[in-house]
């Protein structure tokens, strides 16, 4: 077709496009199906760093030589947790009709900030399912977001503003005549304590309360430390609760916290990234009693259900004082009765961004594609295959648990001396990167009582228990030959 010299992004010619999209549909089969046939995790060569420092192109490439670029110099280094050997951090896995769903989502290109578009009754929906899913409170408001990071900060300022005694939005933490405390267990995560520093709370005014030997807080410190420091005329603003935490899967006394939180009047915070969603696995129920309890709970879909980056959700089950922190509606976003902006309640007026992207699709897709029933497996299959590697470290002699384990997480290690910790640390380290770097598994690390520990932990669907006995003999292959 003829223009008049007018140019936009789309193609001159959308068979091209569609091949295209073909040839990526093509590659995502082959790539995915065969997975488990490349090694899990690969160094980058110096050179394919190099090649992207490059500068900008100003002339236009044909999207085939685009396609093989990505294929020779991007494809072949993923981070590696698309590999059922993956276990490192806590990491999920993605599926391909996570992938499609994306497309899909993007060739729609809804802004979910606000607006009566059909986007925004996705996010809703999906909220309604987070909701059932974890028996949380049906009154309950929630926001869709990157990720647990931004879920924590959200709950966090939501429980900044509700504890002040002023308006803190308008006037600021500095017109508060008495200092907040925050309290979370020794192994709270680290997106707590930077939501606390962004919220200008600062970290100091975060009391870490110690841990039993199953790394649970101590309830009896917490309620202790309250009282001091209300007696000392501070306010307690929150205690976040670990619902799995990062070091070692570890379930804080939910429900005792719960009964804490509701005598002092504190706001209780749930982390709970991945370990939230044990909640629904029948077997699991009794542990993660007391969930549902909580004024906020935070948790990722994109952990522990197995969703292509990035989703993670916050709940609060004040919807007003979720609202009253955000909602800011300036002239050129009214609300309107008829049209595009009639819709109630936007996104945006329940957290800190505007445009924000359509990641409920893929949630939708997905938990339709499967059914709810099945994450519950999954779930409980990885829980199995967890105990399964403590079973067969618990087997060998020459390897030690380091952890009780709580749900998914498994952290150990290779019994290099008995008498000298600096022997292990460091060789258990050498394991660890051998195995990396020979792209066997990848797993992560941590310090447990001054110990250096192993870490596996298993938030993925395609993992095998012969993978799990695969990198026990390699870990065990490796060590041997260290120890001569
Ligand atoms: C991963 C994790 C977070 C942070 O979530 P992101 O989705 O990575 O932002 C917070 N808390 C815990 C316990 C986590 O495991």
């Amino acid at each position: 077709m003829k223009n008049n010299g007018e140019i936009s992004l789309d193609p001159n010619n959308w068979d091209e496009i569609r091949k295209l999209g073909y040839q990526s549909i093509d590659l995502m089969i082959e790539y995915l199906s065969n997975i488990e046939q490349n090694k899990v995790w690969k160094p980058i060569p110096p050179k394919t760093k190099e090649y992207f420092s490059s500068s900008i192109p100003l002339k236009p490439q044909s999207t085939n030589e685009i396609f093989d670029d990505f294929i020779n110099n991007i494809l072949p280094y993923p981070s590696g947790n698309i590999h059922p050997r993956f276990w490192g951090f806590v990491k999920g896995t993605g599926t391909p009709t996570g992938a499609i769903a994306e497309l899909l989502a993007t060739t729609m290109n809804s802004n979910t900030g606000g607006g009566e578009h059909i986007a925004n009754y996705v996010e809703l929906q999906i909220i309604e399912w987070a909701k059932e899913m974890l028996n949380f409170d049906k009154k309950a408001s929630g926001l869709i977001t990157s990720g647990c990071s931004m879920a924590n900060l959200t709950g966090l300022a939501v429980a900044r503003n509700v504890m002040s005694n002023n308006d803190i939005r308008k006037e600021g933490l500095r017109s508060m005549s008495q200092d907040f405390v925050i309290y979370g267990s020794d192994q709270i995560h680290s997106s707590i304590k930077k939501s606390i520093e962004t919220l200008g709370i600062g970290s100091n005014n975060i009391t870490l309360i110690p841990t039993n030997d199953k790394f649970e807080m101590d309830v009896e410190n917490l309620e202790k430390t309250i009282q001091d420091d209300i007696s000392n005329g501070k306010i307690p603003m929150a205690v976040v609760a670990n619902a799995g935490t990062v070091n070692t899967g570890a379930i804080d006394p939910l429900n005792k916290i719960a009964e804490i939180t509701k005598k002092y009047k504190i706001w209780y915070h749930i982390d709970g990234a991945f370990g939230a969603l044990a909640k629904i696995v029948p077997e699991y129920d009794d542990i993660m009693f007391g969930l549902e309890l909580a004024d906020s709970i935070a948790f990722d879909m994109h952990k522990w259900m197995y969703m292509p980056y990035e989703i993670g959700l916050i709940l609060v089950k004040d919807p007003i004082a979720h609202k009253l922190t955000f909602t800011l509606r300036p002239d050129y976003l009214s609300e309107e009765t008829r049209g595009f902006s009639s819709f109630k309640n936007w996104a945006t007026e329940y957290g800190i961004e505007l445009s924000r992207g359509f990641r409920s699709l893929k949630a939708w897709f997905l938990i339709k594609e499967h059914g709810f029933k099945k994450y519950q497996l999954l779930i409980h299959q990885n829980i199995k295959q967890a105990r399964y590697l403590g079973t067969l470290i618990e087997a060998s002699d020459q390897l030690e648990i380091l952890a009780p384990i709580a749900l998914n997480i498994v952290c150990f290690r290779f019994i290099f001396s008995n008498k000298d910790d600096a022997i292990n640390d460091s060789l258990n380290k050498e394991v660890l990167l051998r195995i990396q770097e020979e792209g066997i598994a990848l797993f992560s690390s941590t310090i447990l009582n001054n110990k250096y520990a192993l870490r596996v932990a298993i938030t993925n669907h395609r993992t095998k228990m012969s993978d799990i006995d695969l990198t026990i003999s390699k870990i065990l292959e490796i060590g041997n030959t260290l120890k001569k």
